[in-house]
């Protein structure tokens, strides 16, 4: 993370809601040191609430749990001073709510699950992607707070690989294989290690749907306050495998324009970061990393490439069913969930779009 000065001068106070969980303890370590953010509340649910947090975290990461924090209280998830930013990283089965009550309250909401991506007035942001679809919060119902949505934690490094493309050539489809990390799927419980374990899972719920829809708003147009999805087909099919962290995508695509093997080489290597001068400290200054050996991108070797905030692109290909394929790896609790939260959060922060926080 760059050491980049706020633009108030100030380190903001933000609240973690869902803080005990596996995206929260990544907002956690990632906020520790951020020269924007300092973290004012914890908050879960009733289970964690009023007890002291590394008396009730289940703590899942290498990092130890930073000393302040650990000592800090749980709060229940209520919404208790307008203004503050709330990084959201709730389980989905209460997210929805609970964000909007937030929201309505005053905070700008940043979530990472899939409840609000599909509101017509919600953006779901990838800020080297589609930043300009930030502009649709002024049409948000809150009289001063709003709510964006970060992408699922495949669709991420998926849509950053397909902009190039999309840009240069348009895609007309994409078919599309997930290998997922175990983190994906939460902290508590999370994954079994008996059904993990020398073994591969072809399901993951409600993934394939969120694959299939997710790149199309992302890849839209944004105009007089409407976000016109991209018209492309897209399928996929998803795997839960036996790696900690990293989605791995292999994704073939069909072009609506013919591409030379070289053209399609070049689209890649040519997108650079379209955020420099917004000089964001989360922003990576490669977003998109090409690999020329024939064995890579891998989990665990690339996924934590600038800081975990890139997407990996190998095995560059023509493909004998559709016109090209490809890998792309990006880390899921980073890039797909608390990086890109923080990410948007800095965006929000420093084109100033929230009544909440100008
Ligand atoms: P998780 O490890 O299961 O954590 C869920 C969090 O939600 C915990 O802090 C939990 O608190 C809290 N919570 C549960 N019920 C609650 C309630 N009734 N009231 C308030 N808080 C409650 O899940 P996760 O993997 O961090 O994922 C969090 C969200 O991000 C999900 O929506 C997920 O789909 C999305 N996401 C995850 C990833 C990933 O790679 N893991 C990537 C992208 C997006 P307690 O500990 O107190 O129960």
């Amino acid at each position: 993370m760059k050491n980049i000065p706020s633009p108030s001068g100030e380190r903001l106070p933000v609240e973690i809601l869902g803080a005990t969980g596996m995206v929260g303890q990544h907002l956690i370590t990632r906020l520790t040191e951020h020269p924007w953010f300092r973290i004012e509340a914890l908050k879960a649910s009733e289970r964690s609430a009023g007890k002291r947090y590394g008396d009730t975290v289940d703590w899942a990461l290498p990092q130890p749990i930073p000393r302040d924090i650990a000592q800090m209280e749980v709060l229940a998830c209520e919404p208790s001073l307008p203004g503050r930013i709330a990084l959201s990283g709730l389980d989905a089965d209460i997210a929805g709510p609970i964000e909007e009550q937030f929201a309505e309250f005053g905070y700008p909401v940043v979530s990472n699950a899939r409840n609000h991506r599909f509101d017509p007035d919600v953006p779901l942001l990838i800020p080297e992607v589609n930043r300009d679809h930030l502009a649709i919060i002024a049409h948000q119902r809150f009289a001063v707070g709003c709510i964006i949505t970060n992408p699922n934690c495949s669709t991420v490094g998926i849509t950053m690989a397909l902009k190039p493309l999309q840009d240069a050539f348009g895609v007309e489809a994409a078919d599309i294989v997930t290998l997922q990390a175990a983190s994906g799927a939460g902290n508590r419980p999370g994954v079994s290690s008996l059904r993990l374990i020398d073994n591969t899972i072809p399901f993951i719920a409600g993934e394939e749907e969120k694959i299939q829809t997710e790149p199309k708003k992302i890849l839209g147009t944004y105009r007089d306050g409407v976000i016109r999805p991209a018209e492309m087909a897209i399928s996929a099919q998803c795997n839960r495998v036996p790696v900690r962290d990293g989605h791995t995508a292999c994704v073939k695509v069909a072009l609506r324009t013919r591409a030379s093997l070289e053209s399609v080489m070049a689209a890649f290597e040519s997108y650079g970061s379209p955020l420099k001068e917004l000089e964001l400290p989360s922003a990576p200054d490669h977003p998109l990393i090409v690999h020329h050996h024939p064995a890579h991108p891998q989990p665990y070797f690339h996924r934590d490439l600038e800081d975990g905030m890139a997407a990996s692109v190998g095995r560059i290909q023509p493909c004998g069913v559709l016109d090209y394929k490809f890998v792309v790896l990006s880390h899921n609790t980073v890039r797909g969930a608390a990086g890109a939260a923080i990410l948007n959060a800095e965006l929000l922060v420093r084109t100033a779009l929230s009544q909440a926080i100008r």
